[in-house]
C-alpha cells in the first residue's frame, strides 16, 4: 500500500506569535518555522505503518513556496521515500489545497492518505474533509487509534464526550490527532540521507487547478492582554470581588 501524507510549513509552535502593527496579518518575518505537529504525527503513523509492513511507500506532499522543501526534507528525513512540492505562493486556503491534493491522490492512487486534523497557524480544521468530498472518499477524522484490516482500515476517533470507531474501505482518508501517537526525532545519519532522497516540483497548471482564494483576510488581532492578578485578605474581600468587580456572582 502506498501511503500519502499532507505536511504544512507553519510558525513553530514554541515561537510567541506577533501580529503586524497594522493587524493585515501574523508577523513571519525571522520567526522559526516547522512542520505543522499534527502533520508530524501523520508522517510517524506512516512510518510505523511501513516499519510493521503494512505499507511499501510513503509519498509526502506540501503545497506552498520553496520554503516549505525545508519541512519536506524534514518528513523525508523522519522516513518518508520521496516528497512532492507544489509551487504556490504561501498561504493558499483550505479549498485550494484541497483540491491540488485530490489531483495529486488521483495521480498517485494512494491506498491511504494521512493529513494532520488541523494546521496550528490557520486553524481551519477542513482539508482532509475537502479532500474527502473532492474525491468521495471515506473519511476518519481526530483519529487516536488505527488499524489496516484486508480490505480498508480502522479509525478510532476522538469525539465529544468518548471515541467512536469506524471502519473505511480503501481508499481512505484519515487526519490525525494528538493521541494517535508520539512522533520520533530524525536522526542525524536520516538528515543526511534525506537530502538525497527525490523531491519532485509540480506546478498547479500541470495538475489543471487553478489558485484562488475566495477568502480575503481582513484583520488579524492578538488576543487581549490579561490583568495581573491579585491577592485578597479574606473570604468576604473574595466574594465582594467576584460581585462587584468581576459580576461572576
Ligand atoms: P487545515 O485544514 O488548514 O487546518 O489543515 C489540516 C491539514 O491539511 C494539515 O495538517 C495538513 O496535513 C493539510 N494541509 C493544509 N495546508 C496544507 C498545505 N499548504 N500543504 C500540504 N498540506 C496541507
Amino acid at each position: 500500500m502506498k501511503i500519502l501524507v499532507a505536511v504544512k510549513r507553519v510558525i513553530d509552535y514554541n515561537v510567541k506569535v506577533r501580529v503586524k502593527a497594522d493587524q493585515t496579518d501574523v508577523d513571519l518575518a525571522n520567526v522559526k518555522m516547522a512542520l505543522n505537529p499534527f502533520c508530524e504525527i501523520a508522517v510517524e503513523q506512516a512510518v510505523r505503518l511501513k516499519e510493521a509492513g503494512q505499507a511499501d511507500e510513503i509519498v509526502v506532499v506540501s503545497v506552498g513556496s520553496k520554503s516549505c522543501e525545508e519541512q519536506l526534507r524534514t518528513a523525508l528525513a523522519l522516513g518518508a521515500d520521496r516528497a512532492i512540492r507544489i509551487d504556490t505562493d504561501d498561504g493558499p486556503d483550505s479549498l485550494s489545497v484541497a483540491r491540488l491534493l485530490a489531483e495529486v491522490a488521483r495521480t498517485e492512487q494512494p491506498g491511504l492518505v494521512l493529513l494532520g486534523k488541523q494546521a496550528i497557524d490557520s486553524d481551519n480544521n477542513q482539508t482532509g474533509q475537502m479532500l474527502a468530498a473532492l474525491l468521495d472518499w471515506p473519511q476518519g477524522t481526530f483519529a487516536c487509534a488505527m488499524t489496516v484490516t484486508d480490505d480498508g482500515v480502522e479509525v478510532t476517533r476522538e469525539v465529544d464526550g468518548g471515541m467512536q470507531t469506524v471502519a473505511l474501505t480503501q481508499p481512505a482518508i484519515v487526519t490525525t490527532d494528538l493521541r494517535l501517537n508520539e512522533p520520533r526525532y530524525a536522526s542525524l545519519p536520516n538528515i543526511m540521507k534525506a537530502k538525497r532522497k527525490p523531491l519532485a516540483v509540480i506546478e498547479p497548471a500541470a495538475l489543471g487547478v487553478t489558485v484562488a482564494s475566495n477568502i480575503r483576510l481582513l484583520s488579524v488581532e492578538p488576543p487581549a492582554g490579561r490583568e495581573a492578578g491579585i491577592k485578597v485578605g479574606s473570604v468576604d474581600e473574595l466574594v465582594d470581588k467576584l460581585k462587584n468587580d468581576a459580576k461572576v456572582i
